[in-house]
């Protein structure tokens, strides 16, 4: 790859942009157009990550890293040069699009009564948590035309998944959730599978810069018990979207001391308890303490909330958890 291809690259991808695209928040801007945030690098506990908006550099006087976008790419994901190029690639294409497609679903939320009792029989009310996970609708039949009047190219939204092979809006009768560079679907009608993500990578931890904060995170699988936790108050919440954690999210849980309350699903056949002693088992051989929470048979933490438990009994069960 030529050295004009990659400062293309570059312009077309602002380090900045990139940067808030995967949750970093700055903390203050510090003079000279300079902006000073949690290092996404390290376990950061004060603001040591500094950013040059206009000339698209970083460096973080924690970890003692920086450079350009490419060079972000590649330590935040763990990757070759090579590879951190595919990736920024594939994200100035598909990020732009997601973005739209999120703001579009939120609005669509509200004009779909049907989508706003779904969550209410789910447990989620608050507005506050509804913004927080920017929570929105799909309806179908309409986001394909929405984004085409936009100006993308019709070819761009299959390839992102939004659409599918034969022109129709992937995402139809679906609460979605936006995790990093992807989007999960919950089927509102019983006919259609349950779950739906776009194809790639489900990315890291969900809410993990928010929850790398604590000294104690609690982990669950799905985003219906991330909502249910939040909402009971317990903020130091992050999902793994299934018990299966990729690379990335074990890395994640990894950056830091910590202890890991693991919160898997109570299942009839115990797989959500066995996931459980087994990641329970890595990550103690990588220093962290792990304890795994039992709740009632039958039970997940969004069931636990939505039909019996409450923020106190809850904590009974954590101060219980199995080290
Ligand atoms: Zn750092």
């Amino acid at each position: 790859m030529n050295r004009r291809a990659l400062d293309e690259l570059k312009q077309q991808i602002p380090l900045l942009q990139y940067l808030q695209g995967h949750d970093w928040q700055q903390a203050r801007p510090i003079g000279f157009g300079r902006l000073l945030g949690l290092c996404p690098l390290h376990a950061d506990h004060n603001p040591s990550f500094l950013v040059y908006p206009q000339k698209n550099l970083f460096y973080c006087y924690g970890c003692r890293r920086g450079g350009d976008v490419i060079r972000f790419a590649e330590l935040f994901h763990q990757v070759g040069f090579r590879h951190a190029v595919a990736l920024l690639r594939e994200w100035s294409g598909v990020a732009p699009l997601l973005h739209q497609a999120v703001d579009y679903y939120r609005v669509q939320l509200n004009r779909h009564g049907e989508a706003v009792d779904y969550l209410h029989q789910r447990g989620i009310r608050s507005p506050e948590l509804i913004d927080h996970m920017r929570i929105g609708y799909a309806p179908g039949g309409c986001l394909r035309g929405w984004l085409t009047q936009l100006g993308y190219p019709l070819s761009a939204l299959r390839q992102a998944g939004l659409v599918t092979a034969v022109g129709y809006d992937a995402y139809t009768r679906r609460i979605v959730f936006p995790p990093e560079g992807n989007f999960f679907g919950r089927r509102l009608s019983p006919s259609a599978p349950p779950h739906r993500f776009l194809p790639g990578s489900k990315g890291g931890l969900y809410g993990w810069e928010q929850a790398r904060l604590y000294p104690e995170v609690i982990l669950v699988e799905g985003l219906f018990d991330y909502a249910a936790l939040w909402e009971a108050g317990f903020h130091n919440v992050t999902c793994s979207l299934g018990t299966n954690l990729n690379a990335r999210q074990f890395r994640q849980l990894c950056d830091g001391t910590r202890t890991v309350y693991l919160t898997f699903d109570a299942d009839a056949n115990g797989s959500g308890q066995q996931a459980a002693l087994h990641l329970a088992s890595r990550l103690r051989k990588h220093g962290l303490s792990a304890r795994i929470v039992s709740l009632p048979d039958g039970f997940d933490p969004n069931t636990y909330f939505s039909e019996s438990g409450n923020a106190k009994e809850f904590q009974c069960l954590l101060e219980a958890a199995r080290s």
